[in-house]
Order: structure tokens, then sequence, then C-alpha cells
């Protein structure tokens, strides 16, 4: 029999997985199993403070925690796994500086890699919708919430600014609810920095597919923070869900369409790529593990927690993904995988949940605590308090409670950390009637038809004359790149159209550096002058 520590691996460093390791540092000594963690970020997030990131009343970088700091005796790989062989045991990781993969081999596996929002099969939704999960989502969507202020300060156009200021939540669980009542109270309170927007109506709406928002908690509290949201201003449409997005709108089942530039989606989730392809039996969706939370078919080798598995307690209740779990959840874990290691008593799942908690912005939030209820200012104090206490480190807990003090002093933080510009190829989904550019456009990217049909018109003496219609695989909008000129034409969408775009840095670039894509457009450009179509202006 071998004598060589046996090897963990723990896939993920959220709360399934941090918590774990922590575990296993109490309950094995570092000789007898060394533990490596893989995570593509080298912090774990607090996830349930994160929506206050949008606000600014707590700081971005206080809502994480260095994994090093938080499990110093487990050797962290910050990278991306790829793959998972459960029946070699061998778990592949992406290549780093040097382009090579790199495979580890174990004993035991801990697969805690989470959820992700999948937006498949709802058109648009992934070029147009934000998903609200890790801090990197935060930090997006407090930019471009700047940006649209910004930009709705300048605007004209009554119907485009409009536009700029509505924003849209599609699911009304805890993170949707959180996260539209931190945005809501974040525009409130910083409109007032904006000259042209201080008396500029807002409008926030809440999309849920069910009867009520918070299904996670009892009807009574779930309809005290609808009148909340409400009484703030958040419309809350029910029994609807998302379907399709555009850049101008987002469109729910019903059909009702909602003019916006924000749309943030914390639904549907599912498992993340690598763990849909397991080849392991599932349960609701989700990898089926016994009450041991050992992999099933692969006990007493693999371990799954956290949102990505479908667990019940000894008594059988379907245990919720949420983070109050997951930490209960990755202490049965250890104590099973330290059993596994050297022996001695095994744990099964048995977590009821001591109750849920959830923020509607400043000053309130519903609570459900051993079986009471409480509501308003009380339930948002204790839902402060409760979740200060479980953020692990004393110094993070002083920052926190800091940027709280100073957010009830002092005005939001309303300065953009603007890291990169928006560039680069991209989708885009169109709607029949949609429009994607109009003639007196500056040219700004060439587009390619991947899939519709779109018609370029021209408008002469208030006449509109067909141009062209434009199919897959075809390419426009390169004669006002070339010449530098306005757009002469407009592009109008007849079917549901996905675009490539091309924008003009990318455009020139690819130009330049490979002669054989510019001649390909250079020549569209001549034939299409001398066929007076989709020209530029001179
Ligand atoms: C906005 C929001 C608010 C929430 N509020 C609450 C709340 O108030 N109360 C509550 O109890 N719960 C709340 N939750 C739910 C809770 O955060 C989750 O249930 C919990 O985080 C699940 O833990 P996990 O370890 O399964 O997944 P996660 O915490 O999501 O961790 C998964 C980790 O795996 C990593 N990962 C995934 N794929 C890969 C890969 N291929 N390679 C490398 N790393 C990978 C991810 O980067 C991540 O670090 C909230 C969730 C969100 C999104």
């Amino acid at each position: 029999m071998s004598t060589d520590p046996k090897q963990i691996l723990i896939l993920g460093g959220g709360f399934g997985g941090v918590y774990t390791a922590r575990y296993l540092e109490k309950l094995l000594r570092p000789e007898e199993a060394p533990i490596t963690l893989i995570n593509r970020e080298n912090y774990w997030v607090y996830q349930p403070m994160l929506p206050e990131v949008i606000s600014g009343s707590i700081g971005l970088t206080n809502v994480v925690s260095p994994i090093r700091r938080l499990c110093p005796r487990t050797n962290l790989i910050m990278r991306e796994v790829e793959d998972i062989d459960l029946k070699n045991q061998i778990v592949t990781i992406s290549p780093g500086f040097r382009p090579r993969h790199l495979q580890l081999k174990y004993d035991h596996l801990v697969i805690a890699l989470g959820s992700i929002t999948d937006f498949h099969g709802m058109p648009g939704m992934i070029e147009n919708a934000m998903p609200f999960r890790t801090l990197a989502d935060a930090m997006v969507l407090r930019n471009h919430l700047i940006h649209v202020l910004e930009e709705a300060d300048v605007e004209e156009n009554p119907e485009l600014r409009r536009q700029l200021l509505t924003f849209v939540v599609g699911g009304g669980g805890f993170s949707g609810v959180e996260v539209m009542a931190e945005l809501n109270d974040f525009v409130r309170s910083v409109k007032r920095n904006y000259l042209r927007l201080r008396n500029q109506p807002h409008r926030c709406v809440i999309v849920q597919a069910a009867d009520r928002i918070l299904p996670e908690m009892s009807e009574a509290l779930a309809i005290f923070a609808q009148r909340i949201l409400r009484q703030r201003g958040v419309e809350i449409i029910l029994n609807d869900r998302l379907k399709a997005a555009t850049s101008e709108r987002a469109i729910l089942q019903s059909g009702t369409e909602i003019p916006c530039k924000t749309l943030i989606s914390t639904v549907p989730s599912a498992l993340p790529p690598i763990v849909q392809k397991l080849d392991c039996p599932r349960e609701r969706g989700k990898l089926g593990v016994n009450t041991g939370l050992e992999l099933k078919d692969y006990e007493g080798r693999v371990w799954a927690l956290g949102d990505c598995a479908a667990i019940k307690t000894a008594a059988g209740t379907i245990v919720p993904p949420t983070a109050q779990h997951a930490i209960r959840e990755a202490s049965t874990a250890a104590i099973n995988i330290a059993a596994a290691v050297r022996g001695g008593k095994r744990a099964e799942f048995g977590f009821e949940g001591l109750g849920t908690l959830g923020s509607l912005g400043h000053g309130a939030a519903v609570a459900q605590i051993f079986g009471v209820k409480v509501s308003g200012l009380l339930a948002w104090l204790l839902w402060r308090c409760i979740y200060l206490m479980k953020m692990p480190g004393l110094h993070r807990k002083v920052r926190i409670a800091t940027d709280w003090l100073l957010y009830l002093l002092f005005a939001p933080e309303l300065a953009q950390t603007k890291v990169a510009f928006e560039s680069g190829i991209r989708n885009q989904h169109f709607e029949p009637g949609d429009i994607i550019f109009e003639q007196g456009d500056l040219g700004n990217s060439v587009y390619v038809i991947e899939e519709g049909e779109c018609e370029a018109l021209r408008e002469q003496d208030g006449e509109w004359k067909l141009l062209a219609t434009l199919s897959r695989g075809e390419y426009f909008g390169e004669m006002a790149l070339l010449s530098n000129q306005t757009r002469n034409a407009t592009v109008r969408v007849r079917t549901a159209t996905d675009v490539l775009i091309i924008p003009k840095a990318d455009f020139n670039k690819l130009r330049h550096s490979v002669p054989a894509f510019g001649e390909v457009f250079s020549e569209l450009a001549e034939q299409r002058a001398m066929a007076g179509s989709l020209g530029a202006r001179h």
C-alpha cells in the first residue's frame, strides 16, 4: 500500500471551495494530505454584499478577500479549470504565461464551481444583458451606470434620454431584488449632480417569472418588499420573463418591449460548461450527491457542493443555493474527506437553514430568522450586523464598517473607474424593424450579416428608396469608413438578424496588416459607388 500523502484538489474558490479548504486545514496535518485549490481569481467574493459595490457603499476591494490569507496552508493555483477526467482522476488546467496545459492528479476531488447565468436560447441577451455574479460584473455595471447618466445629461433627444434613464433587471429573487434596490438608490442620489437630470424621472423595472418576488421568503415578507420597492419607484412586472434583447430594448415573453440601455439579468442559472459535460448522475439539472456530499458513482473520491450540486439534507429537505448552506456543506465535505484520508467518523449533511435576509436598499430589508419575520429598518440593521459578522477577518470587517459610516455621512462616490475602452469585434442581435444605422450617421463600424436579412434604404426629397436587400454572409457599412464620410443610407432589419460588428479601429488594423482583407472591402466599395448604392455621401 502506498504511503505517499493523498492529494486533495479543490475546484472553485467561492463559499464552497474556500470553506472546505479552511476546514481541511484544521482537520488534517500538512504531511497527511497537501491541499490544492484552483480558482480563476486569487480572491474570494463575498457575494451577499456584492450589490453594494454598485452604489459604492462598500469599496470595490472590500467585498473580496485574498484566498492565500483565508487558507494559508492551501496551495492556490490561479488558473481556469478546463477539464475534469473523473475516470482517470486528472484535472486539466489552462495555460498561463507558458502556453502549456497543466495536468494534476488527485486522490480526493472537491467540485465547488458554482453556477453561471446562462442566456442561451434568448436572442441578443449575451450581447446586451449583464449578468451579476462576480466582482468584474459589479464593476462593469457601476461604470456602465455612470456612463449612461453622463450620456443622458448631454442627450437632447427626449426619447433617447428616457431610454438611457431606464434600468431593467430580469429575476426577482434575492440577487435581482438587491441589485435593483442598490441601483435605484444610487441613481436617485447621484442624479442631483447632473444639472440636466435633477428633475428628470428615471425608470426601474424588475421582471419576475413568478406571481411574486423573493420566492425564497414567506408571502407576507415578499408582499412587504414589493410595497417598499414600489414606494421607491420600482415597477415590478410579475408572471412574465425576459425573452430576448437588442441594444435598444428588453423584450418580454408577453410581447411587452421596454426601451432601455441597461439590462441586467440574474436568471436563468445553469451549471458551468465543464461541469455540464461531466459523465455522472444528475438531479434537478445539477450534480447528484448523497447526504455525505459524495458524487454518485465516485463515492470516497469526489465530493460536490455549493450551487453546482443537488443536495438534500439527511431529513430529505432540498437545500437552496445559498452561501449559508455552502459554508455548512463545506464542513460536512471536509469531515468526510478527512475520514477518507485517515479513517474516522463520517458526517451527513443536516443543516436546515437559520433563516433568510434580503436588503431592499437604504434603511429597509426583510428577514425571516428562526421562523420570526422582521421587516423595515430593524431587518436592515440585522442584515448589516449578521453579514458583517460573517465576513472573515477583522480588518475586512473594519473596512466595511468604515465604508458604511462614510456612506451615511457623505454623498456616494461618482468617479468612474474606467480600465479599458470598450472596443473589439463583437456580435449584436437585432429584431425586425430595428435600425442598424441611419443615413447621416458617422461611420464607426463595418457589419457582417451572420443570420437574417436587412434592407438598405435612402431618403431623397422625402421619399424612401430601397437600394438593396442584404442577407447572410454580406457586408455593409464599409464605404463611410473608407471615405471618412457620413452614412448615405439607412440599414433597417427585415427579419431577426445577428451581425458581427467590426469597429473602425479594428477594421483599419485588419485592413493594414492583412491586405487581402482590405482589398475585399475596397472592391466592394468601388462596385457599390458605381452602382450608386450604399455609397458614402460626398
Ligand atoms: C448577487 C448575489 C447575492 C447573493 N446574496 C446572497 C445572500 O444574501 N445570502 C446567501 O446565503 N446567499 C447569497 N447568494 C448566493 C451565494 O453567494 C451562493 O449560493 C454561493 O456563493 C455558492 O457558493 P459556491 O462555492 O457554490 O459558488 P461560488 O461562490 O460562485 O464560487 C464558485 C467559484 O468557482 C470559480 N470557477 C468557476 N468555474 C471555474 C473554472 N472553470 N476554473 C476556475 N475557477 C472557476 C468561480 O470563479 C468562483 O470563484 C448571492 C449570490 C449572488 C450572485
